[in-house]
C-alpha cells in the first residue's frame, strides 16, 4: 500500500506526531487496522461518502482508504556520509513512495533547536543537501555500469545521458524532481530509486496559535500545518470527544487528517468503492487508472479475469438509492477494459476464475 517516510531533523515532533498516529484512541475504535510494524502507522483518509454509500446498503461496517506512515529514524547533518543512523536512514527511505518532511516552527524554548535555533528554510536545506549528496553517490556508483551497458546496447545511451544529466543537477544542488526531466527521463532512471525524485510533503509542526495561519510556501509548496502536541492530546480522547476539542480550536478535522489528505492529493491517487451489505469500501488507485488495474487493487485475480465492471457514478448511486436503483433507472454501466475510472465511482467487478 501507499506508504510514506517521516524525516526531518532530531526535536522537530517527529516521534509526538507519528506516536498520535499509531495510538489513536478514535482510529482504533472505529477502524480494524493491524499494527504492522512499530515504526509504521496506517491513517485512514475520512470520507463522508463512504458512510452515505454505507447507509444506502446498510452496510455492516465501512473501511476507508489508507496511508501508511514510515518512521524513519534520526537524519542529521552528515547522515550521507554515515553519521549517526546514517545509512540505516537512508536504506528505509528509498522504499517508502513519498517524503513528508516535518519542520519546526514551535518555539518551546524548553526544546532544545540542534541549529541552536528555529530556522524552518535553514533546516530544510540542511535535509535536502543530505538527500542531494546521497543521491549523488548513488548516481556516481552507477555511472560505470551504465557506461558500459550504453556501449554494448544503444537503447541504454538514454539512460545513461539521463543520470549525467541528474548528476549535474544534483551537483549545482537541485533535487532530480526539479531537474525537468521528461516522463520518459523519469522512466529511464526510476530503477535508481533517487530519493529527491520523490514527491515531497511538508509539515509545519507549528504552535498552536499559529495552526489557523498561512505559512511561506516551502519551495514552492504549501506545508501542512499540524501542531503535534495538540495531535498527542487528540489522540487520547475518542471521536466525540476529539470532535468537540477540535471545534474549540476552529478547526475542522485534525492534522493527522489534513496530512493523510495532503498525501493523497501530492500523489495523484483517487478513491473509487464498492459497496454492499457486507461492508463498504473505498480502494486507492492513482488517476488515469483503468478498470482491470482498479480491479487489480481488490485482487489480483480480479484484474486477471477482468470480464467487465458494473459501474455507477457516486451521484447516481445517491440520486437512485443503490445498485438495483440504478440499473431500473438505466444508470448502471457496463464498462470494458478501457474504461478510464473517476473519483467516486461505485463498481462491482465481473470476472473468469
Ligand atoms: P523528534 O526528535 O523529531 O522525534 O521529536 P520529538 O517528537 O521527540 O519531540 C522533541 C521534543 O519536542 C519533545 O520534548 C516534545 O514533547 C516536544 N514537542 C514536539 N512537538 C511539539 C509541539 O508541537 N509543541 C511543543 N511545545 N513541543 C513539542
Amino acid at each position: 500500500s501507499l506508504s510514506i517516510g517521516i524525516v526531518g531533523l532530531p526535536n522537530v515532533g517527529k516521534s509526538t506526531l507519528f506516536n498520535a498516529l499509531t495510538n489513536n484512541k478514535a482510529l482504533a475504535a472505529n477502524y480494524p487496522f493491524a499494527t504492522i510494524e512499530p515504526n509504521v502507522g496506517i491513517v485512514p483518509i475520512p470520507d463522508a461518502r463512504l458512510h452515505t454509500l454505507a447507509a444506502i446498503d446498510n452496510a455492516q461496517r465501512t473501511i476507508p482508504a489508507t496511508v501508511e506512515f514510515v518512521d524513519i529514524a534520526g537524519l542529521v547533518a552528515g547522515a550521507s556520509q554515515g553519521e549517526g543512523l546514517g545509512n540505516q536512514f537512508l536504506a528505509n527511505i528509498r522504499e517508502t513512495d513519498a517524503i513528508c518532511e516535518v519542520v519546526r516552527y514551535f518555539s518551546d524554548p524548553d526544546v532544545v533547536h540542534v541549529a541552536g535555533k528555529v530556522n524552518p528554510s535553514s533546516d530544510v536545506d540542511t535535509i535536502h543537501t543530505e538527500l542531494q549528496l546521497a543521491d549523488l553517490a548513488t548516481v556516481e556508483k552507477a555511472l560505470p555500469r551504465l557506461e558500459k551497458e550504453a556501449k554494448r546496447e544503444k537503447a541504454k545511451a538514454e539512460t545513461l545521458a539521463t543520470a549525467k544529466l541528474v548528476y549535474k543537477a544534483l551537483s549545482d544542488g537541485i533535487s532530480a524532481r526539479d531537474a525537468n526531466l521528461t516522463l520518459e527521463q523519469q522512466a529511464h532512471i526510476a530503477d535508481l530509486h533517487l530519493l529527491t525524485m520523490k514527491p515531497i510533503l511538508y509539515v509545519a509542526n507549528v504552535d498552536e496559535d499559529q495552526l489557523t495561519s498561512t505559512l511561506a510556501p516551502i519551495h514552492g509548496s504549501q506545508p501542512v500545518l499540524v501542531s503535534a502536541k495538540i495531535e498527542q492530546d487528540l489522540a487520547g480522547l475518542d471521536a466525540s470527544e476529539a470532535q468537540l476539542f477540535l471545534e474549540e480550536l476552529g478547526l475542522q478535522e485534525s492534522g493527522l487528517a489534513r496530512l493523510a489528505r495532503s498525501a493523497y492529493a501530492l500523489l495523484g491517487l483517487q478513491s473509487y468503492f464498492t459497496s454492499g451489505e457486507k461492508e463498504t469500501r473505498a480502494w486507492t488507485i492513482p488517476i488515469g487508472a483503468k478498470a482491470p488495474q482498479a480491479a487489480g487493487v481488490i485482487h489480483s485475480d480480479f484484474e486477471r479475469g477482468f470480464i467487465k465492471a458494473e459501474t455507477a457514478s457516486y451521484d447516481d448511486y445517491v440520486a437512485y438509492q443503490g445498485e438495483a436503483g440504478c440499473r431500473a433507472a438505466g444508470r448502471l454501466r457496463q464498462e470494458g477494459k478501457d474504461y478510464v475510472v473517476c473519483d467516486g465511482d461505485v463498481m462491482h467487478f465481473k470476472f473468469n476464475v
